[in-house]
């Protein structure tokens, strides 16, 4: 092989995630890492509006089953806010939590409070083994706050 054949380092990658994971290489399965990739914290509607792009004729059916499979072969993590579908995402290796806005649901990484699990410990435990405390801090994101302060008050309001 010529040595400065351009290889497609992305794709590479993706393969071998895949593989690390103990997981046959599909073209469906590569294209949801994918777009996890370009789209961390997407539901399986929004990924599968991603992958419909790169492979036309991928069911909505196979994106659900693709992520339960990364999701039990701990290549994703499976993040379910309270009365939101639940987001995907690749960030695994540690403990991170999430801020997600209660108006547009826009989600940001924040690292663990603590650096590990259980980063919060029970006033109780009642004789729990406890593994891990699943954090989500809810607010308005300055977007929404922004948005927010200007509906409310006249543009020309002056300032103290
Ligand atoms: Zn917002
Ligand atoms: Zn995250």
């Amino acid at each position: 092989m010529h040595p400065h054949t351009v290889v497609d380092t992305h794709v590479v990658d993706t393969a071998a995630r895949l593989r690390a994971a103990g997981l046959r290489v599909t073209d469906s399965r590569r294209a949801v890492v994918e777009a996890l990739k370009e789209r961390p914290h997407a539901s399986a509607d929004e990924l599968f509006g991603i992958v419909a792009r790169s492979v036309p004729g991928t069911s909505l059916q196979s994106v659900y089953n693709a992520l339960g499979d990364f999701v039990d072969a701990g290549l994703a993590r499976r993040i379910e806010p309270a009365g939101r579908p639940g987001l995907f995402e690749l960030r695994v290796d540690d403990n991170h939590h999430h801020l997600i806005c209660s108006e547009c649901g826009a989600v940001q990484d924040v690292d663990c409070v603590v650096g590990e699990a259980p980063c919060l410990t029970p006033s109780d435990a009642h004789g729990y083994a406890v593994q891990a405390a699943e954090v989500t801090f809810w607010g308005v994101c300055p977007a929404c706050a922004t948005a927010g302060a200007s509906t409310a008050e006249p543009a020309t309001a002056a300032r103290p």
